[in-house]
């Protein structure tokens, strides 16, 4: 009830309180405050992938700036010298109004990316967006081969299929470049699984569907029992390094995010930034009030 109520009074409360909550979990409005956090983790050996916050869109108006927004943000990154590469959410570019300007808008950004020998990874939204992201992905993947990369959500009955169905594109040279997740969203018991134990097996058979087709695997989790079930794997497959890598989300779980890269393994941190943080972290309190994930839950929701 107090959760609720607190939730309820957010978007009324300064922005500087909210701030207090959300600023563990997004490292600040500006680009300057992306590359600020970016360089510091850098300078740690660890990667980062930057993320724009952007709010649902309406209007292809807003596809538009949110392009412009990522066509910057490789620029500046690029001038910056981070060691990182983007995350982009295809909804944020169109994909429910109109398929193929998101198509175009995305191409835009992974033909930058692709210039400048960089990368895209395609976030996977809620499950109305599968299917066209999936195919978003193979349309870019075929131009694109080595900047492009896609998620894929453990706790969705199809990924198992989705994999199988995308190994025609794995190449030795280029391999086919995955996120695994658990997957955010609240999705139909009918096409996801539901309990932890079952949603972990999948993940761990995914992955394992991947190291054995040496596919590269970016193991997203804070989930001590996924992570030391990833080990296993890597040793089982004797996986090289430059086929895997862990990543995590920005302030979440730093002390076993120490503890992958005291282990020798490469890590990414999911950065995201910007103006929009305000409404997004509101909006998600007042929906759900269990404050800290769901500013997390803020960055991947569109709508
Ligand atoms: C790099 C990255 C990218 C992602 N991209 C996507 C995407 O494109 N699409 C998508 O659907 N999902 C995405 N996710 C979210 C993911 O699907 C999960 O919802 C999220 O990572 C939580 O699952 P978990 O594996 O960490 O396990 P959990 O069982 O949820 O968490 C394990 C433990 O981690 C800690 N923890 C987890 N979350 C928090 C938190 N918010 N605050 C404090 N502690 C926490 C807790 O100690 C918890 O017990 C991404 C996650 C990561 C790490």
């Amino acid at each position: 009830m107090f959760n609720k109520f607190i939730a309820s009074i957010l978007p009324y409360l300064p922005k500087k309180l909210i701030w207090i909550f959300s600023r563990s979990y997004i490292s600040g409005e500006t680009i300057d405050d992306a590359m600020r956090v970016s360089k510091e983790f850098n300078s740690k050996n660890i990667k980062v992938t930057l993320d724009v916050l952007g709010e649902f869109i309406k209007s292809l108006e807003e596809a538009e700036t949110n392009k412009q927004e990522y066509l910057n943000l490789i620029d500046v990154s690029i001038r910056n010298r981070i060691d990182g590469n983007f995350s982009a959410k295809p909804t944020s570019f169109g994909l429910l109004i109109d398929k193929e300007v998101c198509y175009r808008h995305m191409r835009e950004i992974v033909a930058k990316a692709a210039s400048l020998n960089s990368f895209i990874r395609i976030d996977m939204e809620d499950s109305p967006c599968t299917d066209l992201e999936v195919e978003l992905f193979r349309r870019l993947k075929t131009e694109f081969p080595a900047n492009v990369g896609l998620v894929l959500q453990a706790y969705l009955k199809r990924t198992f299929d989705d994999l199988k169905g995308m190994a025609d594109l794995n190449t030795e040279m280029i391999p086919l470049n995955f996120r695994l997740c658990k997957g955010i969203y609240i999705e139909p018991e009918a096409i996801s699984y539901k309990k932890k134990g079952e949603i972990n097996q999948h993940f761990l058979e995914d992955l394992e569907f991947m190291f054995k087709n040496k596919m590269y695997a970016g193991i997203a989790t804070h989930d001590k029992i996924l992570i030391e079930g990833a080990y296993r794997l890597i040793e089982k497959y004797k996986v090289p390094e430059s086929l895997y890598e862990f990543q995590m989300l920005y302030g979440v779980t730093p002390g076993l995010r120490q503890s992958v890269v005291n282990n020798g393994h490469a890590m990414r941190i999911y950065v995201p930034f910007g103006e929009k943080w305000f409404g997004y972290s509101t909006r998600r309190l007042k929906e759900n009030p269990k404050m800290a994930s769901h500013i997390i839950k803020a960055i991947f929701y569109k709508g």
